[in-house]
């Protein structure tokens, strides 16, 4: 039924992919991962092909934050910038001002698993107070990660809970649902008014067609956690493209063996757009 793929939103609210690299390691063939990178022009074409009208293009370590600048200033109204920093550094709050200021980011990206160290880490807190001063959002990866020297102790959602204590006003964005820890993570986002989590790729077996079904079951549990309204749309681009993982998306109750276990439709089309909103420049 051509239907069940159409998304419908608030008029006012912008179809955003909230997760997105221009350049990445890409997992799905887990053993010799690759790098992708786009070029604007793609890129732009793939948003217009999903009916996407903004994406965040988030830095790391290889992708500096002055070359994600760089890209964003080649159309503005199509991408927003977020910055990195590891926040556990001397010179990282100085930096998260300059990543502002000086190349316009409107928020930043933060990766405790690769950079190794814990989110509630008190030399980290200096990042958080400037963020929220700025205005700036924080987004953290908040999954496994293959890599063995990546801990999963880095990523532990009573973290969070302690940084979101601390700093009710920051605004912080899950990455990956908190994957394979989802559980606790939307319980996090149950807690915490500014807290919220994309639901971009998931680091499973993605060349196994079940990983569909373990997003359904994710989403019930965020629904009956009563967060389906903090969950954004993300897609790991350029791993994942927005116009497939839509359709995946909005399709998922193909999987509830019961009426009862359906997601309802406009819960769904939210993630897309409407829940996006306070998340925006
Ligand atoms: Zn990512």
């Amino acid at each position: 039924m051509k239907q069940e793929t159409t998304f419908r939103r608030g008029k006012s609210s912008p179809r955003v992919d909230y997760h997105c690299h221009i350049s990445m390691k890409e997992y799905a063939d887990i053993d010799h991962p690759t790098i992708v990178t786009v070029s604007k022009e793609e890129f732009i074409s793939d948003l217009d092909a999903a009916g996407f009208d903004k994406a965040v293009v988030l830095s790391d370590s290889r992708t500096t934050p002055e070359r994600v600048a760089e890209f964003v200033k080649q159309a503005p109204d199509r991408f927003i910038g977020f910055g990195y920093v590891n926040p556990v550094r001397r010179d990282a709050a100085e930096s998260v001002l300059e990543q502002k200021d000086e190349l316009g980011l409107f928020g930043l990206k933060l990766y405790p698993t690769t950079d190794g160290y814990r989110p509630d880490d008190y030399r980290a807190f200096k990042t958080y107070e400037a963020a929220v001063s700025l205005d700036m959002p924080i987004m953290l990866h908040h999954a496994g990660m293959p890599e063995p020297h990546d801990l999963l102790k880095h990523s532990d959602p009573a973290q969070i809970d302690a940084v979101a204590s601390c700093f009710p006003k920051l605004r912080i964005i899950l990455a990956h649902l908190g994957y394979p820890r989802v559980d606790e993570t939307l319980y996090v986002l149950r807690k915490h008014k500014n807290v919220w989590a994309d639901v971009s790729w998931p680091y499973g077996d993605v060349n196994h067609p079940s990983y569909r079904f373990m997003l359904w079951r994710d989403l019930l549990t965020a629904l009956n956690l009563g967060v389906m309204d903090k969950l954004v749309f993300g897609t790991d681009y350029p791993g994942v493209r927005q116009k497939f993982y839509k359709e995946l998306l909005v399709s998922v109750n193909k999987y509830a063996p019961h009426e009862d276990l359906k997601i309802p439709k406009e819960k769904l089309e939210a993630i897309t757009s409407d829940n996006i909103k306070p998340l925006l420049p």
